[in-house]
């Protein structure tokens, strides 16, 4: 027969199973018992499902078959099965080779990290074995097929007899060669290791046959063999064990496995409740946000178990969106196995347990902020972006949840602080929270509008992700006071001698003030004498709802209408290049048409926009430079 060949990605993943020097060959008994276990659940939760089938949980078992001579090892399964179809589907292709992104043909050492991250499953086979055979049959059908692969160059599919549904990997066991004992993987001891290492909470009985003696009936020296079948694993699932039993590792091992992730979590949350909900939940915050984490790609959701039986991959209904970064599942004996997911939707228990998951987690993150700083910043660089949405999401509805969780960068203590901090440190007089907007702390700290507030010693809160200014807005305040745009609110930070004296100001430069707007033709709706500018000339503020930096971020969306903050040039008085702008007025009113031109341009660029006629900018700073 001939043979067929695997599709690329799998061909390269098996050369590299085949020639791994990977050290945790062990793996291959946990893949397949994994395998084993979920096909087992698939029927069962069918048989659950479809009433009277016959079938009976203790009826499910995963065997472990040796044959020490022959070298072959067999992992035996009753569950689903596999029809010719799936069989070609399933081992053909690597199933989430999608993930498995090669990057280098040669090196040897990253493949093997790729080996680590993702866990490859059924492939893993190939690390002992020069030659695999799948025998199955699915439930339900007449017929069994054999699948059977040496290696690289292919497999064969061909029908085969096999009395009852289910699987069985048979393994030939490579020869021992001098660096590789091979034959472990046939010793019971060694076997039973590996059961209890990585399978112990598989939540069927894995059977193997193990050899002992015994004294002889009615002797006192002499022994005989037999054979008797042990049950390998404890078959509790970690997340019903008490937490006092399970070791760190225990619970990284487990999640990394369960998730595919190579890194262990930040955090494990462990939670058991009695009462209104009953309920196991088994989460963790991975250490870093998924590649696909800020996409539209990216699925929140934790698995779902009805008493140990595992009825969901992902239940979106269990976390907040602002959470969705969790992973984990949950375990509770209130939930019907017949739900459907509509019913799920609207199921009272299921919201009691994502209600109380969120408060867990929230008073997970408050302790990790208060206790392990650290720890929590770098758990805000990973998320922080999406607790910032959340508070901006959904008008602004959770804002009470989330807004303690939050962190910003303080002008004076040089790193992220919380609100709450900021406003403990406020000074007596002090009513407003001052922040300032820009794309980096340093382009912000550059702001002429900062100089008047650091003067002051007034703290200021740098806002530098898009969303961060809108999710204050959101916000409104915080424990009772206003934030204020640095750049654009009024600050009221004057005194009454200062005031009288801007009015004055103001009144006698009416005129001047006047002809410099005209003189921008539209492109601002006032100029004014600022009270924010210190040593700068020139600051751009805004009037209205929408600053400079909100107009960025909008139009940067893919949005037909285009929306125009309402743009405020203010002129710090008492720089000298007012002088001169005053003592152009009335005298030569093109020079003061162009520089109010200048001015703005300048503006602009501080504020990291840009500037509408460059050329032109470029040649008016060329003749002030001849002049
Ligand atoms: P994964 O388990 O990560 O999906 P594998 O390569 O281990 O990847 O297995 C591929 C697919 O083959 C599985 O998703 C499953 O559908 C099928 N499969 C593997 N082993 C068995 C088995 N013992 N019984 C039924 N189906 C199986």
């Amino acid at each position: 027969m001939a043979l067929k060949q695997f599709k690329a990605e799998s061909k390269r993943l098996l050369d590299l199973m085949i020639n791994s020097i990977y050290t945790h060959r062990e793996i291959f008994l946990r893949e397949l018992i994994s395998n084993a276990s979920d096909a087992i659940d698939k029927l069962y939760y069918r048989t659950l499902q479809d009433g009277d089938t016959g079938l009976s949980r203790d009826d499910f078992a995963i065997e472990i078959v040796r044959d020490e001579k022959e070298r072959i090892l067999i992992i035996r399964d009753n569950g689903c099965g596999m029809t010719k179809d799936e069989l070609e589907n399933n081992l053909g292709v690597i199933a989430k080779s999608g993930s498995l992104n090669f990057k280098s043909e040669n090196e040897q050492k990253e493949d093997i990290d790729i080996i680590g991250q993702f866990g490859v499953g059924f492939y893993s086979a190939f690390m002992v074995s020069d030659c695999v055979t799948v025998r199955s049959r699915a439930y339900g059908a007449e017929e069994a097929y054999e699948w059977k692969s040496k290696g690289a160059e292919g497999y064969s599919i061909a029908a085969c007899e096999k009395a009852d549904h289910g699987t069985e990997v048979i393994l030939k066991i490579k020869p021992d060669t001098e660096e590789e004992h091979y034959s472990e993987f046939l010793e019971t001891y060694r076997l039973k290791n590996i059961v209890k290492k990585y399978s112990d909470y598989i939540r069927y009985p894995i059977k193997m046959d193990v050899e002992k003696s015994r004294l002889k009936e009615g002797s006192k020296d002499e022994y005989e063999t037999y054979t008797e079948t042990e049950v390998l694993n404890s078959m509790v699932p970690l997340w019903r064990k008490n937490r006092s039993e399970i070791t760190e590792e225990e619970y990284n091992q487990f999640y990394q496995e369960k998730f595919h992730d190579y890194q262990k979590p930040q955090k494990v949350i462990h939670s058991s409740t009695e009462g209104t909900a009953t309920y196991n939940a088994l989460l963790f915050i991975p250490s870093k946000a998924p590649m696909d984490f800020y996409t539209r790609d990216y699925e929140k959701g934790l698995q779902l178990y009805s008493n140990g039986v595992m009825i969901m991959e992902k239940c979106p209904d269990l976390l907040p969106d602002y959470f969705s970064f969790v992973r984990g599942l949950v375990d509770s004996q209130d939930l019907s196995l017949n739900i459907s997911r509509e019913m799920l939707q609207h199921d009272r228990q299921l919201k009691i347990i994502a209600g109380r998951l969120e408060k867990k987690i929230k008073s997970e993150l408050e302790s990790m902020l208060q206790n392990e700083r650290e720890e929590y910043e770098k758990f805000f660089r990973n998320y922080g972006l999406q607790l910032k949405y959340g508070v901006y999401m959904d008008y602004g509805m959770h804002r009470d949840v989330l807004q303690d969780l939050l962190l910003f960068y303080s002008s004076s203590e040089k790193k992220l602080v919380t609100l709450k901090e900021y406003v403990g440190r406020m000074k007596e007089d002090q009513k407003a929270i001052y922040y300032a907007c820009g794309e980096s702390v340093e382009r912000i700290e550059q702001l002429p509008q900062t100089e008047l507030l650091k003067d002051k010693g007034l703290e200021m809160l740098y806002l530098t992700d898009n969303v961060d200014e809108f999710a204050l807005r959101m916000l409104m305040n915080y424990d009772g006071k206003e934030f204020k745009n640095i750049s654009t609110d009024d600050l009221g930070l004057e005194t009454e001698e200062e005031k009288e004296t801007a009015k004055k100001q103001v009144e006698e430069n009416k005129e001047l003030l006047g002809f410099l707007k005209d003189a921008l033709d539209g492109k601002v709706k006032e100029v004014v004498l600022s009270q924010r500018l210190k040593s700068h000339p020139v600051c751009l503020s805004t009037e209205g709802g929408i600053s400079l930096e909100m107009e960025k971020v909008l139009n940067a969306m893919p949005t037909e209408e285009k929306v125009k903050a309402q743009r405020v040039l203010e002129i710090n008085a008492n720089h000298p290049v007012f002088q001169t702008l005053t003592a152009l007025h009335g005298k030569d009113d093109e020079k003061l048409k162009a520089y109010a031109n200048l001015l703005y341009s300048q503006a602009l660029l501080m504020e990291g926009l840009q500037v509408e006629d460059p050329v032109a900018f470029s040649n008016q700073i060329c003749e002030l430079m001849v002049e």
